[in-house]
């Protein structure tokens, strides 16, 4: 199976309660990496691309190719959208017309009569080509590739003007964080997120920065409408910790243990393992 827009599966992820992971890919380990989890998991899943992460591989085509053809070599059959995360106006045009089959367009830094006229636009440019948008009210706190984010809580009736615009999911700033989480952190606006989810019916809200919430939090969102939970630095810290190991015994020095495949081959597998355990946590084992 190809990609597919991230529609399909949110929907169905909130008619029976629960969430779709959305990982954030970097280079080919991490792709293998999520593919393999959610294959083995049975579970649809979403790869998000940040602008920067999508420089660093070297430009949106070459992360579409990446992508669809480590899919085809790994035979994947679950459902899997290739989506660009907190993208810019310019650069969700440029994704969709790269090959993306799901994208974010944040919003939130502008004012709320400007996110909504650029919100209409890229809906109507993505709509015609089958793509699915999401969009973001209320930034979410700390940094994320230079976007700077105050962790303002979004206003319900914004998220309720954005929601109306055909978009096919929404992000809204509940609190939460990208990156760790300071010690102390207040926790998720539960509150705020059932005014959202009441007034903008049926929309597959969003949560960004899924690492580090407790466990009972993120089951408890769910159950408020949330049906995509995004996770980046959870990968990003587990990969680098079993690397860490990996050297700090010594292993590189070993043989041949100084080959790439091999020296960062555990870093892959705590990616498999932690993309596995979150798949579990949101509900989306054998949902595919
Ligand atoms: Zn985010």
């Amino acid at each position: 199976m190809g990609l597919v827009p991230a529609k399909e599966m949110l929907i169905k992820a909130r008619k029976e309660g629960y969430a779709i992971g959305h990982f954030n890919i970097n280079n080919m380990e991490w792709i293998k990496a999520i593919l393999l989890a959610a294959e083995e998991s049975n579970s649809p899943v979403i790869l998000g691309v940040s602008e920067g992460a999508a420089k660093y591989m070297t430009g949106f085509k070459t992360v579409v190719n990446m992508v669809e053809g480590i899919m085809e070599y790994m035979k994947i059959t679950v459902p899997v959208a290739l989506h660009l995360d907190h993208g810019s106006y310019e650069g969700a045009k440029a994704c969709i017309e790269a090959g993306f089959s799901s994208v974010m367009f944040d919003g939130s830094h502008y004012d709320i009569d400007e996110n909504i006229q650029k919100t209409k636009d890229i809906v109507k440019f993505a709509n015609e080509r089958g793509i699915s948008v999401e969009a973001e009210v209320g930034s979410i706190g700390g940094e994320e590739d230079g976007i700077l984010g105050g962790g303002e809580v979004a206003d319900p009736k914004e998220c309720k003007l954005i929601a109306d615009l055909g978009v096919e999911m929404l992000a809204a700033g509940i609190g939460n964080i990208h990156g760790k989480y300071p010690e102390n952190w207040q926790g998720l606006r539960l509150d705020v997120l059932k005014q959202i989810n009441d007034i903008t019916g049926n929309m597959p809200l969003v949560l960004h920065g899924g690492t580090g919430i407790p466990n009972d939090m993120v089951k408890e969102a769910i159950t408020l409408g949330v049906a995509k939970i995004n996770v980046n630095t959870e990968c990003q810290l587990v990969f680098a910790d079993a690397t860490r190991k990996y050297i700090e015994a010594d292993k590189d020095l070993q043989g041949k243990g100084f080959d790439p495949r091999k020296l960062l081959a555990p870093g892959t597998q705590a990616i498999v393992d932690i993309v596995k355990e979150k798949i579990a946590l949101f509900g989306s084992l054998d949902k595919a």
